[in-house]
């Protein structure tokens, strides 16, 4: 059976959490053993899906179509265990399934109520649709103190006690802040944090405590003391250079040795972390830089994009360059300023995005990469603004616009109302639900011989995450092709067009799907890989 690892955090948010489920998730597997991470979110809403990048950061999808929380991310990323739909919940998501099967009358006349009704749908997520595996590590978000997440530390509790609780633990985040003006660390918010834990009825067994310094042994001791953990379990969690340092120092601190010493477990191999030793070197050691201009929106907001600053920084890792990122707000961009703001990057990149505050800037920086040979990666949305700055450009089609944004007679980018995935046909209209209504998750595609897209792959058959609601019309694809803009991948069924490609330019590629979703430090991205070959190309040209 699964041991079942509890993370919760305390003090404030933002404590890295998920980096933390992610890491040790991590070191178990160097141990030998099978894991899986789960997310718990507490917030109302059914999925992020809906949520402004502002709010909630980036939308990770997962294979099997799910819009989940970019912890999933770091999930992937670290232990390369594919996400899938049944590793993220949400307060919304449960209480919709329950009221949906309250309205079909399946409580049979019985009031339905947070405990026992909530509390039981929480805990058959937590062990649902498990596959021999050794640990599951359930993260859940939020504060501890938070009134939404109480029904979470609830079914924790109730789960732990229910089962055997040698085959469950829980382990606590909290910050142990330094107070310059009386030059001291100081644990009382690590106390009340646990204070408010126990008094929910789970008492941590280790905790891991954040801090910009060394927490010395009799600070430690105190909190152990005060917080009714062993003095081995109060575990530093210090600021690393890099999130791939964090199972190293983890390692060091010996989070790993405990865990397996709670469960009365062996390691199966030696650990080597070789493996995150060579990427957290490679990405604090290298000497030469590229510059990557962003072209976007949400700019001010690092989160909004994790999933692509990590792509780009495996580019880097592969190619042993540093990958300098800067974000431009498509906004801010016109015909004046352009020249000034991006003649100086060894390539661009337009992100994924939605609606029309911005497209003309994009579009714009889009249109300065390709005359001027400069490396462009365009990736969904910036797949489709190439499309449109083709056709207007080569085409002449001066108002080719998407119908994302006005009406319009030449929609080069228009509303998918059907398409296939795998034997069934999914159909929308233009007045469906905006949440999980998308062209979500993985889809093939097939990709043309002889093509920079095959070349970069090595392949002919991929299969990518997406996740739009609009896409390219295949209408204008031959005309563009008469003028050197190769659609270079479709749909298997040759109706959707998923990479489009200009042979005769240095490195101009768009692709209708997110390949940053897939990137892992140990296993860097093809595309991404090959984007930042093509930008150390252009840097040279740029010294
Ligand atoms: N807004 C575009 C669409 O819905 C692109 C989406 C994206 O970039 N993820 O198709």
């Amino acid at each position: 059976m699964a041991r079942f690892i509890f993370v919760t955090g305390g003090v404030v948010s933002s404590l890295g959490k998920g980096l933390a489920a992610a890491s040790l998730a991590s070191l178990l597997q160097h141990h030998g053993y099978k894991v899986r991470i789960r997310k718990l979110d507490p917030y109302l809403n059914v999925d992020p899906g809906t949520m402004s990048p502002y709010q909630h950061g980036e939308v990770y999808v997962t294979d099997d179509g799910a819009e989940t929380d970019l912890d999933l991310g770091h999930y992937e990323r670290f232990t390369g265990v594919t996400s899938k739909k049944s590793d993220n919940i949400t307060s919304g998501k449960v209480y919709q399934d329950i009221i949906k099967r309250e309205r079909k009358g399946e409580y049979l006349g019985g009031t339905v109520q947070v405990i026992p009704h909530v509390t039981n749908e929480i805990k058959k997520f937590i062990d649902n649709d498990l596959n021999g595996e050794d640990f599951v590590i359930c993260e859940i978000g939020g504060t501890i103190g938070d009134i939404e997440s109480l029904p979470f530390i609830e079914a924790i509790r109730q789960f732990h006690y229910e089962n055997d609780v040698s085959m469950s633990m829980f382990i606590h985040v909290t910050l142990v802040p330094f107070i310059a003006s009386s030059g001291e660390l100081k644990t009382k918010p690590t106390q009340h944090s646990v204070k408010e834990l126990r008094s929910l009825g789970i008492q941590p067994n280790i905790l891991l405590c954040r801090s910009d310094r060394e927490i010395p042994k009799d600070e430690r001791d105190k909190i152990a003391l005060f917080c009714n953990v062993k003095k081995n379990n109060v575990i530093q969690a210090i600021n690393a250079q890099t999130i791939y340092e964090v199972p190293i120092n983890f390692m060091y601190e010996e989070l790993d040795k405990r865990v397996l010493e709670y469960f009365n477990l062996d390691s199966k191999k030696s650990i080597d972390l070789k493996m995150w030793k060579n990427v957290s070197e490679l990405i604090l050691k290298t000497d030469g830089e590229v510059l990557i201009n962003i072209v976007g929106k949400y700019t001010g907001l690092a989160d909004a994009y994790k999933s692509l600053n990590e792509a780009l920084s495996h580019g880097g890792i592969f190619n042993k360059v540093k990958v300098k990122i800067n974000w431009i707000e498509s906004e801010d961009l016109n015909e004046a300023n352009i020249d000034e703001k991006l003649s100086c990057s060894d390539g661009v990149l337009v992100p994924g995005g939605f609606g029309k505050r911005g497209s003309e800037g994009k579009i714009l920086a889009i249109k300065y990469a390709r005359e001027k040979n400069i490396p462009y990666f365009g990736i969904c949305f910036g797949m489709q603004l190439a499309a449109i700055e083709a056709v207007r450009s080569l085409l002449d089609i001066k108002d080719a616009t998407s119908s994302e944004f006005d009406e319009t007679k030449a929609s080069v980018v228009g509303l998918m109302t059907e398409w296939a995935k795998e034997d069934q046909l999914e159909q929308r209209k233009i007045d469906s639900d905006l949440g999980g209504t998308m062209r979500l998750g993985a889809y093939k595609a097939k990709i043309r011989d002889n093509s920079k897209a095959f070349n970069v792959y090595g392949e002919d058959e991929i299969s990518e995450r997406h996740r739009h609601r609009y896409e390219v019309n295949n209408n204008y694809c031959s005309e563009l092709e008469k003028k050197g803009v190769i659609f270079s991948a479709f749909s298997p069924d040759g109706l959707l067009p998923e990479i489009l490609e200009i042979p005769s330019h240095p490195w101009f590629i768009g692709v209708q799907f997110h390949p940053e979703l897939k990137s892992k430090p140990f296993d860097p991205h093809p595309l991404f890989k090959s984007f930042i070959g093509a930008a150390i190309n252009r840097s040279k040209h740029n010294q």
